[in-house]
């Protein structure tokens, strides 16, 4: 009986990775089309290069990756493994929240919201912006359902005040940072896009995640940064996108990993 129950997960864990997989594929069609603003629907994917639609049985995740060595099966252009990444990656993450979840709201919310970051995050690496669309999105579901989960008097994150004051904290600490940032060293570093994500996260997560998504934020970013400076890809000047570690912030926020290490305990 055990050891059904056991197989019978691991077959739904598989499931629900594929089902990832696809969603990580179709993210990655995302973080190509929105910022050109053309449609995420149609038409079909399609060969950046020599223009042939790519059939089915070529945009497979993970597999399709395997069988043409990333490239188009047509002109031969390499389109890079981050495809490939991104389809296991969004692919753990399900199986991962599957399992911790099962089907429930709380799975659906954890998916959407994360590939959401994974859009984020490789359109502000691709083109230095942060979508308005998808933090207004953000800011509005997040106030939305802490107001839902009020008024049903259900358990959640976040009560309708907290998400409002997370709103607002986290946009206006990072707007007045990038404003102080800008009046000393009298250049922009830090971008509006940014400002607004931190509202969207807020609208989430409340004061105390906002400190906690900063605070790992601007830590993994320096160590980053440091790295790059140090290895010569970088020089001070150089505008080190800032939403990767925001959403990467998130990301360690939501999987407590303060509690993991005793945070508490040391503040
Ligand atoms: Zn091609």
């Amino acid at each position: 009986m055990l050891e059904a129950v056991m197989s019978m997960h691991a077959y739904m864990l598989g499931v629900f990775f594929v089902f990832g997989s696809l969603v990580g594929s179709f993210l990655n069609v995302c973080i190509y089309r929105v910022p050109l603003a053309v449609s995420i629907v149609a038409p079909r994917s399609r060969c950046n290069r020599c223009g042939v639609p790519i059939a089915w049985y070529d945009n497979l995740p993970i597999i399709s990756f395997f069988i043409l060595a990333g490239r188009c099966r047509f002109c031969g252009v390499y389109i890079g493994v981050r495809h490939f990444w991104i389809e296991l990656f969004v692919g753990l993450a399900s199986a991962f929240l599957f399992s911790q979840y099962g089907v429930s709201f709380e799975f659906l919310y954890f998916f959407v919201f994360f590939s959401v970051l994974i859009v984020v995050t490789f359109i502000d690496i691709d083109h230095q912006i942060i979508p308005d669309g998808i933090s207004y999105w953000g800011m509005a579901t997040g106030v939305l359902l802490a107001l839902h989960f009020e008024i049903a008097q259900m358990r959640w994150d976040v009560d309708f005040a907290q998400s409002i004051l997370g709103l607002l904290f986290g946009g206006g600490l990072l707007w007045f940072v990038a404003w102080a940032y800008e009046k000393v060293t009298l250049r922009e570093g830090l971008g509006f896009g940014d400002v607004k994500l931190m509202g969207f996260f807020g609208a989430h997560v409340g004061i105390e995640g906002v400190c906690f998504v900063l605070f790992y934020g601007a830590f993994l970013g320096s160590i980053v940064g440091v790295a790059m400076m140090i290895f010569g890809q970088a020089h001070k000047r150089t505008a080190i996108p800032f939403g990767p570690y925001l959403c990467l912030g998130l990301v360690l926020y939501e999987l407590r990993i303060h509690e993991l290490f005793g945070f508490w305990s040391v503040v």
